[in-house]
C-alpha cells in the first residue's frame, strides 16, 4: 500500500527506522528480536541506506527478508549520491519485483562517493524525477508504482542556510512527485509545528511524519548533536539528564519520557504520522507504546486491512 492510503484509512501512521546490521552477530541478533516489532504492528519501517551505495547489498538483503519472512511493510531509503541512473534503475526493478511499495528518496552525504562516481544525481529531487520516470515505464506492479517519500529538516539543513530558499527546495521536491515527507529528528515540538505551518504557508500539502528518537544514554545524545546538526536539546531536557547523568538506568527513563511526551503532544495536535529512530532495538519504543495505548491503533501498509 502507499503511505497516503494507509493515512487515509488509519488516520495517522506510527513507523520505524532500522540500519541493516555491519556483522553476522549483529543480524542474527537484530532478526531474532523483529517479532518484537512485529507485535507492535507498525505502518511500516524503513530501512537506511549507506550513501554511494555502502550499505547496498545489506540494505536489499534486509528489505527482502522483512518483505517475504514478516508482517512487517519495508520502505528501503535510497541515496542518489554518487549513483548512475543505470545503477538507480536497477535497485528499483529489484524493489518492484519484491513487491515494495514505497522508497524514501534521498540525497545522502557521501562527497568523496560523489566524486568517485557519476554526476547524474546532484539533489534529492534528481532521484524522485528519476523515481516518477520509472513509475512511468509501468516496471512496477502498482499502476502507480512507488509512493515516494522525501526528508524535511525542521531545524534547518546545514548546505542551506537561508531557510526561505531551503523551503522553496523541499516544495520543489514535492512539487517533482513526493507523496510525503519524514523528518530529520527534533526534540522541540513547537519548533516542529511551527515548520510545519511554514510548510503548509508554502503549498506544501502531502503529509508530514514526525521523526522521534528517545536519548537513552549520554553517548547516543552527544552522537545525535553530530549526526543531527542543527538540532536543539531544549534546557529542560538537558536539565534533567545533568540530574541523573551518573546513572545510566535514569537517563534512559529521561529520554524515554521525554520522547512519550512528545509522542503524546503531537498526537494531540494531529500529526500525520510519527517515525520512531529505533537503532534496532525495541525497549524504547515498546515503552512508549506501551504507556500512550498506540499498540493496534493503525494497521500495517503490509496487510491492507486495519487493525485499529
Ligand atoms: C528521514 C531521513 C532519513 C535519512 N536516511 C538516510 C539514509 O538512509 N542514508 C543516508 O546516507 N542519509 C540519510 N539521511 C541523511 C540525508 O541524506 C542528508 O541529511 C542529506 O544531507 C540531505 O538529504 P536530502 O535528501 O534532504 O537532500 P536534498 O533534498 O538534495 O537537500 C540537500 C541540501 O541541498 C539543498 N538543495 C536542494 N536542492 C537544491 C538546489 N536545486 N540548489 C541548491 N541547493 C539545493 C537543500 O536545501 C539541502 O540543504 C536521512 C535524513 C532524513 C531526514
Amino acid at each position: 500500500m502507499h503511505i497516503r492510503d494507509v493515512l487515509a484509512r488509519d488516520g495517522m501512521t506510527a513507523s520505524f527506522e532500522f540500519f541493516p546490521p555491519r556483522t553476522d552477530t549483529a543480524w542474527n541478533e537484530f532478526v531474532a528480536s523483529l517479532p518484537e516489532f512485529e507485535a507492535l504492528q507498525p505502518s511500516f519501517v524503513s530501512v537506511t541506506y549507506g550513501a554511494g551505495g555502502s550499505t547496498r547489498d545489506r540494505t536489499d538483503a534486509l528489505v527482502s527478508r522483512l518483505a517475504t519472512d514478516t508482517k512487517l511493510a519495508p520502505v528501503p531509503h535510497l541515496t542518489c549520491v554518487g549513483h548512475s541512473t543505470a545503477e538507480i534503475n536497477h535497485i528499483l526493478e529489484t524493489y518492484a519485483a519484491r513487491g515494495v511499495s514505497n522508497i524514501l528518496a534521498l540525497r545522502g552525504d557521501a562527497p568523496r562517493a560523489q566524486a568517485a562516481g557519476t554526476t547524474d544525481f546532484q539533489h534529492a529531487i534528481d532521484l524522485v524525477r528519476a523515481v516518477n520516470t520509472f513509475n512511468e515505464s509501468g516496471r512496477h506492479p502498482d499502476p502507480r508504482g512507488f509512493g515516494i517519500g522525501v526528508a524535511g529538516f525542521p531545524e534547518g539543513h546545514s548546505e542551506t542556510p537561508n531557510t526561505l530558499l531551503q523551503m522553496d527546495h523541499l516544495k520543489a521536491k514535492v512539487d517533482a512527485g513526493a507523496d510525503f515527507i519524514i523528518t530529520q529528528l527534533f526534540f522541540d515540538n513547537n519548533a516542529f509545528f511551527d515548520w510545519k505551518a511554514r510548510c503548509t504557508l508554502a503549498g506544501i500539502t502531502v503529509p508530514v511524519i514526525a521523526g522521534l528518537m528517545p536519548v537513552t544514554t549520554l553517548a547516543g545524545l552527544k552522537r545525535m548533536a553530530e549526526l543531527a546538526a542543527g538540532t536543539r536539546f531544549p534546557a529542560p531536557l538537558l536539565r534533567a539528564i545533568k540530574r541523573c547523568e551518573d546513572d545510566a538506568e535514569s537517563v534512559a527513563n529521561v529520554g524515554i519520557h521525554w520522547a512519550t511526551e512528545q509522542a503524546r503532544d503531537l498526537i494531540d495536535r494531529g500529526v500525520d504520522g510519527i517515525h520512531f529512530y529505533t537503532l534496532n532495538r525495541s525497549d524504547a519504543t515498546r515503552r512508549i507504546y506501551r504507556t500512550l495505548g498506540l499498540s493496534g491503533r493503525v494497521g500495517s501498509a503490509a496487510t491492507g486491512n486495519q487493525i485499529r
